[in-house]
């Protein structure tokens, strides 16, 4: 058992959104963001000399949007957009995605439930409203995509992508990691989701540390229970690096965040029984989470994306 020591000025950190910084919502623009996040972040990009990175399946553009006015260097669309740390686009070639699309279209619009995304590098086809046509969304995918070449799927939570081959999570982490100033740093990759596994794997790669939100088999080093306790452990780190807010990190938690700290702390004193140390938030390796009993409906299979 393991637990998630509170950021190191020396870290990395590179951060998913949906499900790990924000809570689910049952369709992707409903998302929210919660009061006091984006000032954590900013907090956390200082303390770090800029070495903080958001690395997700949305578009950069999304992304901005929902942490305005902040924008931290970005990995989008699982690495096929990237903003660098001065600020730099760079980009892989945009795929053709036209003809795809027009495949898929009728498909998605018989299908009421089904949203198909278009998005500058890759298509998405999200089932959140209609979970039971996850085999057949996958069917279609694979037989729209064909044989052309250069594009990959990659199944998300209630979500299956189209993107070009080879780009991840992992791909973004180690690019980013290359120039300053996240070169030399122990990186922490944050993630909910199958696709930040490749994350995970990268900066165990690297010697740093995988944080899945969430309980499933993983290479993740350490889990937390919920976004909730996510965020709770950025606030902790983010006041314990601006200053030294003396009480330490069990005052920090505790701020006016509706139902974080306290219900986080819960969480994780239930998931891992007798680890209530009453500091840092507990956390287990995580395939012993995934094994552990808690009500959470454990996932066997790491392809499927039920929960
Ligand atoms: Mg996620």
């Amino acid at each position: 058992m393991s637990s998630l020591p509170l950021i190191d000025p020396d870290n990395a950190l590179f951060l998913d959104f949906d499900g790990t910084l924000a809570d689910l919502a049952p369709r992707p623009e409903l998302v929210q963001v919660e009061a006091g996040l984006v000032g954590t972040l900013r907090t956390l990009h200082r303390q770090l000399g800029g070495a903080v990175a958001i690395v997700s399946g949305r578009t950069i553009a999304e992304l901005d949007a929902f942490l305005a006015p902040l924008q931290l260097p970005t990995a989008g669309v699982h690495g096929a957009e990237l903003r660098d740390a001065e600020g730099r686009r760079l980009e892989v070639p945009a795929p053709d995605l036209d003809r795809l699309h027009r495949r898929l279209e009728d498909f998605a619009q018989a299908h009421p439930g089904l949203r198909l995304e278009r998005k500058p590098m890759a298509l998405a086809v999200h089932y959140r409203a209609a979970p039971e046509l996850e085999t057949l969304v996958r069917e279609q995918v694979a037989q729209a995509l064909g044989d052309v070449s250069g594009l990959e799927m990659l199944h998300g939570k209630m979500v299956v992508e189209v993107k070009p081959a080879g780009v991840t999570k992992g791909s973004a982490v180690e690019l980013i990691m290359r120039s300053p100033p996240f070169a030399g740093r122990m990186p922490i990759f944050a993630g909910d989701d199958v696709t930040d596994e490749d994350g995970f794997a990268m900066v165990a790669h690297l010697g740093g540390v995988g944080v899945l939100v969430g309980q499933r088999p993983s290479a993740a080093t350490v889990s937390v229970p919920a976004p909730a306790d996510l965020r709770a452990w950025l606030h902790r780190s983010a006041k314990a690096l601006d200053g030294g807010a003396a009480g330490g990190a069990g005052a920090a938690g505790e701020g006016g965040k509706a139902g974080g700290p306290s219900s986080a702390h819960a969480a994780g004193a239930d998931t891992h029984a007798g680890t209530d140390a009453g500091t840092d938030i507990d956390a287990a390796p995580a395939a012993a989470a995934a094994a552990a009993p808690s009500g959470s409906g454990t996932n066997p299979s790491a392809s499927t994306t039920s929960s």
